[in-house]
């Protein structure tokens, strides 16, 4: 008998150790293929980008396209973000130690996940309550306790913990939201995909200096709407 408990679990083990090796080498080559080769070269962001598990916030029916150079569905008619749109605006907001983010449209987690392997702390807020509650445990399950989550309309931003030297909006409004640029740090950056749903979309850089906004447009890109409450 105990010795085919020790078999049985040399057999589990025998399963579970490749499983790991799969995703984590799947994950070295999305960073290299994807990442790396198309520009973004800040070690800390590729770093994060190697380390986060990114087939842990994505339903179990796409795990085998968790590596993959697109988007993901999560449910609620949501999108996970393509690994280099990820990386792209990570880097953009030039991330380090001490700094203090906000990001709208919490999702999955996963650009949370990637920011908080970097920054100090995220502040993240998401419209659809179910998505909010499902990233909120993820987060918390993975041991990232230095992401604080909040279900809410991200229009207001979070005025109890701005400013903020990052803001990343993953969602697309039709106008930068003024609370947001208020709630920018001085020296802080603002990435957010702007424009119609369904139109073309610009990735705009905001940056915060003696109080004025510099806006820098950056590229094309697809979001998911910005919604209201
Ligand atoms: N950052 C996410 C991407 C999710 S897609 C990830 O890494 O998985 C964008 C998300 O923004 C959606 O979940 C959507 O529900 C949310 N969203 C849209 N409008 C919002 C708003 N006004 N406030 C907060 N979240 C919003």
């Amino acid at each position: 008998m105990k010795s085919l408990l020790i078999i049985q679990v040399i057999i589990m083990a025998g399963c579970i150790i490749p499983q790991a090796d799969k995703y984590e080498i799947r994950r070295i080559r999305m960073v290299e293929t994807q990442i790396r080769n198309r520009g973004v070269t800040n070690p800390e962001v590729l770093n994060a980008m190697k380390e986060v598990p990114r087939h842990l916030f994505i339903p179990d029916e796409y795990l085998d396209e968790a590596y993959n150079d697109y988007p993901l569905p999560i449910g609620y008619g949501q999108t996970i973000s393509q690994p280099f749109i990820v990386a792209y605006m990570t880097e953009a907001v030039r991330p380090t130690g001490k700094k203090r983010v906000l990001e709208i449209g919490t999702g999955s987690g996963y650009q949370a996940a990637v920011l908080a392997e970097i920054v100090d702390r995220v502040y993240t807020i998401e419209i659809v309550p179910e998505l909010a509650k499902e990233s909120a445990e993820r987060l918390k399950s993975l041991g990232y306790d230095n992401i604080i989550c909040k279900y809410g309309d991200g229009y207001q931003g979070w005025e109890e913990y701005a400013p903020f030297d990052i803001i990343v909006v993953t969602a697309a409004p039709e106008k930068i939201p003024k609370p947001l640029i208020d709630q920018l740090a001085e020296g802080g950056r603002l990435v957010i995909p702007v424009g119609a749903a369904g139109a073309v979309q610009e990735l705009v850089l905001v940056t915060k200096r003696n109080g004025k906004t510099e806006t820098r447009r950056l590229s094309f890109v697809r979001f998911v709407p910005f919604r209201r409450l």
